[in-house]
């Protein structure tokens, strides 16, 4: 298998786990197919307060990958920055017959993942491809189709 067939396996397993309708798995990558993080979609309800959220799949998998570095080593958040510079933020959305479908990160997202420092994310465009764009690419300003219909709209 490829270095992509085993990275859209390891995303459609971990999309499985999403209880959501529309199911996303994410995984965090550095230089090889091996992921060093992972995450799907999910509902996450907020301590205080009866709000319920939506925690996105790539910021699932950023965030854990983030703060377990930063918590072994007490690393400054620049110095974050500059080590999560070298991740690649793989995310995909897997339909209900089980294709890839369009899964461009939301705004929100982007500019999470561009303050933590990652600076690249893989995602499936809306020809069923995975496409590669970097986080401060002025490209990033849309809702795809796969989040219209994620919120709903
Ligand atoms: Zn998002």
């Amino acid at each position: 298998m490829g270095r992509n067939n085993t990275i859209i396996s390891t995303l459609m397993n971990l999309s499985e786990k999403s209880p959501c309708n529309a199911k996303l798995g994410a995984i965090i990558t550095k230089g090889s197919s091996r992921p060093e993080s992972s995450g799907f979609n999910h509902h996450r309800t907020r301590i205080h307060g009866n709000s319920s959220t939506c925690m996105h799949a790539e910021m699932h998998a950023a965030i854990a990958i983030y703060k377990r570095i930063k918590m072994r080593k007490k690393y400054s958040d620049a110095k974050m920055r500059r080590i999560m510079n070298k991740y690649t933020v793989w995310v995909a959305r897997i339909s209900k017959q089980n294709r890839l479908a369009s899964s461009m990160p939301c705004m929100k997202c982007r500019n999470s993942l561009l303050y933590m420092g990652f600076s690249r994310v893989c995602f499936i465009n809306n020809d069923g491809n995975f496409e590669i764009k970097k986080l401060n690419d002025t490209g990033f300003s849309h809702l795809s189709d796969a989040q219209l219909s994620f919120y709903g709209l």
